[in-house]
């Protein structure tokens, strides 16, 4: 399976994949797996959202222990973010088989349609539409850089936009959704583990931060005369590294804008994006008031005007207690197996809110995700499977 979705949407350039949703590589992707699904002689079938599902049993029986998980990419992502989740889901099926393992309640793996949003600039586009997040009308609006419509890329694709929507009976059939990802950080890694059992997915924001200060010539105007807003944002930037070490938090500013952005110019105004992400929301709240606190103190200093908007925030997510317990529990025979919280956002996530879900992790030993240089060892991956496959058969056949 690994070598055949091995040069699907890879760019020869960069070495990484470019697999966005409605392109010829994702249409690539989806044959692939409905190939998988037929080989295997399981009950394929595309839902209203074009996520694909591959049956083992009867769906209408309900209580179904749903698996997978996505094969679109970020520009030049790696080969693991998604295809591990949906090729150790077949894998686990195959070994479920092996073992002789009789499901009592259906089976099925999802691959979610558009998870990374990398063509519509909306993350988890599939599994949201299901799950009744986001109406089709704002969905179908959706435009890609070239200005075509999510809705006019479906229909290219030979999905029907106008049937696309929530889908509640479809969710009522599933009992438990379980997710496996490659890690994307070292968690795993440190505590020298294969497999993890997430916890939860950190509550995570986006702040703009404006700092207004004034435009003039950087070869005449006197240091002390100057209200240069570079100076405001540097601080609040190294604020930002030290608020967040102190409170076992990250806060990140990755995107900047300065005008007129001139070498021999004082700014006139620097736009900094905050992107910052804790365990708990309190915490978040406490580091990013305590960086708009020092963002303010200095601006004071500097002569320079601070104002910060939150432009979007996505509570915490807790998996389903009950389920998480239990997987820690099948998968803890030898030694209690590692339970982590994870910064990045997965259609489990999105799931979360109308069904039981969980996710497991697999060691990613650079920690890198969203880059050619992503990896697990191959060992690892088979240890995924086979943990997936031991959560299957405990959840589905006894
Ligand atoms: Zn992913």
């Amino acid at each position: 399976m690994w070598r055949e979705l091995a040069p699907i949407g890879r760019h020869t350039g960069s070495g990484g994949y470019r697999r966005y949703a409605w392109t010829p590589a994702d249409a690539d992707c989806r044959a692939w797996f409905r190939a998988q699904a037929e080989d295997r002689g399981l009950a394929y079938e595309t839902d209203r959202n074009g996520n694909q599902w591959a049956w083992l049993g009867d769906p209408a029986a309900g209580d179904a222990v749903v698996t997978g998980s996505h094969l679109d990419s970020v520009p030049d992502g790696g080969a693991f973010d998604g295809p591990l989740g949906v090729v150790s889901s077949f894998a686990a099926l195959d070994e479920l088989r092996a073992r002789g393992a009789r499901p009592r309640r259906p089976l099925a793996v999802v691959n979610f349609v558009d998870e990374e949003g990398a063509r519509f600039g909306l993350a988890c586009v599939g599994s949201r539409l299901t799950a009744g997040q986001l109406t089709a009308q704002d969905a179908r609006a959706l435009v890609d850089a070239d200005g075509v419509s999510l809705a006019h890329a479906m229909e290219k694709a030979g999905q029907d936009p106008d049937a696309i929507g929530a889908d509640p009976e479809r969710l009522a059939r599933v009992g438990a959704f379980v997710e496996l990802h490659v890690e994307q950080g070292r968690a795993l890694d440190l505590l020298d583990r294969p497999v993890g059992v997430a916890s939860a997915i950190w509550p995570h924001g986006r702040w703009r931060f404006d700092f207004r200060g004034e435009a003039n010539h950087a070869g005449t105007t006197r240091i002390e005369d100057r209200r240069d807003p570079m100076l405001t944002y540097a601080t609040t930037v190294l604020a930002a590294r030290k608020k967040a070490r102190l409170a076992g938090a990250l806060a990140t500013f990755g995107k900047v804008a300065v005008e007129p952005n001139g070498v021999n110019a004082i700014a006139s105004q620097v736009r900094g994006w905050l992107d910052s992400r804790a365990a708990d929301e309190g915490t978040l709240a406490e580091v990013v008031t305590a960086i708009e606190q020092a963002a303010r103190e200095r601006g004071a200093r500097d002569g320079v005007e601070v104002s910060v908007v939150r432009e979007s925030f996505t509570p915490v997510v807790e998996f389903a207690h009950e389920l998480r317990d239990t997987l820690a529990a099948l998968l803890g025979a030898g030694a209690p197996v590692p339970v982590l919280p994870t910064g990045a956002g997965h259609d489990a996530g999105i799931l979360s809110a109308a069904v039981p879900t969980a996710m497991l992790f697999v060691r990613n030993p650079s920690g890198v995700s969203h880059s050619p240089a992503e990896s697990a060892a191959e060992d690892d991956c088979l240890a995924g499977v086979s943990a997936l496959a031991d959560v299957l058969e405990g959840l589905a056949c006894r």
